[in-house]
């Protein structure tokens, strides 16, 4: 949409999936909902003033998605149930050559937006294929299963678990839940929005873009905390202890859900359920190390074997993995893949030295411990188009961002990242085994903005690669 309101309206959208809207189509799992408040996590050109809640549920986050797509024409240019399986530069031509489940496809300018959560993550835990029951990922919920009366074990505890657990609580009769390392949480404060509220955001569209802005402004002070203003993480802190110093009464309890890293090292969990939900009698958080799978329970390393019926695996993502299993090739027949090996990394998270006309939107190093998604995005669109305006005043065909570039602003990056919150020792999905983070952006969202939206003419090489014809006599 915001491609054809600047002046580009031949615009292909490939989508894998039956219907448009992500994560959010495929996160359907009981309790699924946003942990960013709605005013913020939703497009600047599209405000919702009937949000239901502070921070929507999935369904309702769908609805305006799909609503979002039908109103401005992006239904019509989406072609969805089509996989695009490889891309590759034909230099010649100065085009992108796609291979699509659906046959073969030409484009300019190739903008890769897959979002890095899409690849759900199972655990390399033995006898998991051994088990009897049913098992699936909190991003597969099988919603044929009925959990009423059986002994559910969840294993994970990161954002999905602690939304999950609590919706499922009252109906099983038993749920086991398997932390290998505990995350902070802080209070969510969730709470419905009214009718008079709703009312007032759609008469007075002042007070929604206040209140997005104040989010904002609190969001970003949290992107600062964590990166290079980290004493600002102190009554972060200590709002998590005290959350579980006052839902909590047992103190062995207590002290296995108290993580024992910095706050903000893990995304910090929002959540006013998590901790109540553990205190529930047919609840019991389990900090054993899982041994193997049986048939029919779960065995910890202390030898104990628990019955489990059902298997929800909330182990989070292949989030590094970015545009696959897609296969990208640039100029010179080199591939995305050996050019991200062992980390991928792009200027600004958007273009890669090599890949002319690609971009990728939320690509590399744009995510945060903070911050809207749907921001970034904005933002890396707005790079977009001025990448395109450029090509066009220049009558250019071909941009590619400079390595030399490139290369600056990864140590940039890379120095910026060591002082962050995130590397200070924890397991987390931002950062691999070996250190490498090809997660975070270690500055502040108004930063990646302002470093988005023009297209710095230095940093770009565009040139002409197709000789136009001469017209015929
Ligand atoms: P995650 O944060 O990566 O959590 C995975 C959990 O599984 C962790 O507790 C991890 O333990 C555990 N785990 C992984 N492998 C395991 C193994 N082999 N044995 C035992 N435990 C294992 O995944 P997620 O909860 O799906 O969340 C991923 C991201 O999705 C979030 O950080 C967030 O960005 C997004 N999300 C957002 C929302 C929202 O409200 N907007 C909701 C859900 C998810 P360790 O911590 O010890 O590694």
């Amino acid at each position: 949409m915001l491609l054809t309101r600047a002046g580009y309206p031949d615009v292909t959208i490939f989508e894998r999936g039956e219907r448009v809207g992500g994560v959010w189509t495929h996160n359907t799992y009981p309790g699924a909902a946003c942990d960013v408040p709605s005013h913020l996590y939703e497009f600047s050109f599209e405000p919702n003033p009937h949000w239901s809640r502070r921070y929507a549920p999935q369904a309702e986050i769908q609805q305006y998605i799909e609503a979002v797509a039908r109103r401005h024409g992006v239904l019509e240019r989406a072609r969805t149930g089509t996989e695009v399986t490889s891309a590759q530069w034909d230099e010649e031509r100065a085009k992108w050559q796609l291979q699509t489940s659906a046959g073969s496809f030409e484009a300019d300018i190739l903008v890769a937006a897959c979002g890095q959560l899409s690849i759900p993550k199972a655990p390399t835990i033995s006898g998991l294929d051994s088990f009897a029951g049913p098992v699936f990922h909190t991003a597969e919920w099988n919603h044929d299963v009925d959990l009423a009366g059986r002994h559910v074990a969840v294993i994970g505890t990161g954002c999905s678990a602690i939304q999950a657990v609590p919706a499922i609580q009252p109906i099983a009769a038993q749920i086991d839940v398997y932390q290998r390392s505990p995350g902070w949480t802080m209070p969510k404060m969730d709470f419905e929005y009214s009718k008079r509220a709703r009312r007032l955001f759609e008469r007075l569209p002042a007070l929604q873009r206040l209140d997005r802005l104040a989010t904002f402004v609190f969001m970003d002070i949290g992107a600062a905390a964590m990166t290079s203003q980290r004493w600002l993480l102190v009554p972060f802190r200590a709002a998590g202890r005290r959350q579980i110093r006052k839902a909590i009464s047992d103190n062995d309890l207590r002290a296995r859900v108290t993580p024992t890293d910095e706050i903000g090292c893990k995304r910090i969990m929002l959540t006013d359920e998590w901790y109540p939900t553990l205190e529930r009698p047919n609840v019991e958080l389990i900090t054993d190390r899982i041994e193997h799978i049986t048939p029919t329970g779960i065995e910890s390393a202390e030898g104990t074997e628990r019955r489990a019926d059902v298997i929800v695996l909330a182990t989070g993502f292949e989030s590094h993995a970015f545009v696959a299993p897609m296969e990208v090739i640039g100029a010179g027949g080199r591939s995305l893949a050996e050019e991200w090996d062992p980390v991928a990394r792009a200027y600004l998270g958007l273009s890669v030295p090599g890949f002319p006309n690609m971009f990728l939107l939320y690509g590399p190093n744009t995510n945060g411990g903070t911050g809207s998604v749907i921001y970034v995005i904005e933002a890396g669109v707005a790079h977009v188009i001025a990448a395109l305006d450029a090509l066009q005043r220049t009558n250019a065909d071909r941009i590619e961002v400079r390595r030399e570039r490139a290369d600056a602003f990864d140590r940039e990056l890379r120095a910026a990242l060591a002082g962050t919150v995130w590397h200070t020792g924890c397991t987390s999905w931002y950062v691999d085994e070996n250190g490498n983070d090809p997660s975070q952006w270690p500055w502040m969202w108004s930063t990646y903005r302002r470093r988005t939206q023009q297209l710095e003419p230095s940093a770009y090489e565009l040139n002409r690669c197709v000789l136009e014809r001469a017209p015929r006599s």
